[in-house]
């Protein structure tokens, strides 16, 4: 029998979600000789994102392309990824961790009558069998899990998975396919962006995040600056998000958002256990805090001890002359 691996792709704005690119390159590394890995796309999807599909990875691109589906309703989107994943009998079936993922793989999981592994953060091969690790109690210890029956549904984690250099020569033929959709609850009738504009802060490989030590909206322009300069986005504390300092979806922690940047800089944020749970995995993380016993510190690679409004000013300058010289 051969295997079929679907991956269901995901898009910020006119860019594949780079978690798309990551549950692919999982699919590489899961995909037997003679399997076959088939991304799923729901709404339009233009030829240079169906081409990037195939340069990381996809062997079959299938596009449901009912222009309903150009905006996520959990309704719809648990419709035709049911019916594909009916239609197609896939082995694996791979999705982001993301807001949707995490809102349709327990009830597609459900409705299937399968089980599901979400939010898995590395992927290893032990005798042959696939090993999921995933976080468990807010990040303080790793549970390792496999499938014993039945198919394997994940969901994974952004940034987590490193993704391959693509293959360019590689295209493939999109597969258009028509869907049924049978319950639709909700109707989108305007989406506002708010804050999180330009670098999706989940997907994001620096994070400038603040907290109640920014003291108002104004350190938040500071934290801006210094994410510009550095390419990254702004986060923060739930403390700051409660304070007004700045939008509710900036926030990262168990209730908010999970990252797992390359770079995490907290800037007056105490680490509260519940603002670690969504940042602790982050590959280096700098700590600034006037407090030399804030619990930050136990978690930082490197601490600095001082003033925020000392430190990020001086810290924006420094990094802006290095840019200048590299230029
Ligand atoms: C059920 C539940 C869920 C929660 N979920 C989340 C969540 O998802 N995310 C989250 O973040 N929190 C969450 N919290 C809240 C969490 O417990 C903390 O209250 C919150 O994280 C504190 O935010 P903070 O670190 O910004 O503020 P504080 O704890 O007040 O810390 C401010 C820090 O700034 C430092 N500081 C002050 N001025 C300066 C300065 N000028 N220069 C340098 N440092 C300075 C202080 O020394 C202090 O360490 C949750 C709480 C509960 C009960």
């Amino acid at each position: 029998m051969n295997q079929k691996i679907l991956v269901l792709s995901e898009k910020h704005g006119s860019k594949l979600k780079n978690v798309t690119i990551e549950a692919l390159t999982a699919a590489k590394q899961m995909k037997k000789q003679a399997g076959r890995i088939v991304a799923l796309c729901l709404g339009t999807y233009t030829e240079d994102q169906i081409k990037q599909l195939a340069e990381y990875g996809a062997d079959q691109v299938i596009i449901a392309e009912d222009e309903s589906l150009n905006v996520f309703t959990t309704d719809t989107y648990t419709d035709v990824l049911y019916q594909v994943i009916k239609e197609e009998n896939p082995d694996i079936i791979l999705m982001g961790h993301t807001g949707e993922g995490k809102d349709l793989a327990p009830r597609v999981a459900a409705r299937l009558g399968i089980g599901l592994i979400s939010d898995v953060t590395a992927i290893n091969f032990e005798n042959g069998e696939i090993i999921f690790t995933r976080p468990i109690y807010s990040g303080k210890a790793f549970q390792k899990k496999k499938v014993i029956e039945g198919k394997t549904f994940a969901t994974i984690r952004p940034n987590n998975i490193p993704m391959e250099e693509p293959d360019l020569t590689r295209t493939v033929d999109a597969t258009y396919i028509s869907t049924k959709i049978y319950h639709n609850r909700i109707n989108v009738n305007e989406i506002v962006q708010k804050a999180t504009e330009g670098i999706d802060l989940s997907e994001a490989k620096i994070v400038i995040s603040g907290g109640r030590g920014m003291k108002g909206q104004e350190g938040f322009i500071l934290l801006k600056e210094l994410a510009t300069v550095l390419g990254g986005a702004v986060g923060a504390s739930r403390g700051a998000c409660d304070a007004d300092y700045c939008d509710y979806s900036l926030q990262i922690g168990q209730t908010g958002k999970i990252v797992t940047p390359d770079l995490y800089i907290a800037c007056g944020i105490s680490g509260a256990i519940q603002h670690v749970a969504g940042m602790s995995n982050s590959k280096m993380i700098i700590a600034i805090n006037k407090d030399s016993e804030a619990p930050i510190f136990s978690i930082a690679d490197y601490g600095i001890v001082g003033d925020v409004f000392e430190v990020v000013p001086a810290l924006i300058e420094a990094f802006r002359s290095v840019k200048m010289n590299v230029i």
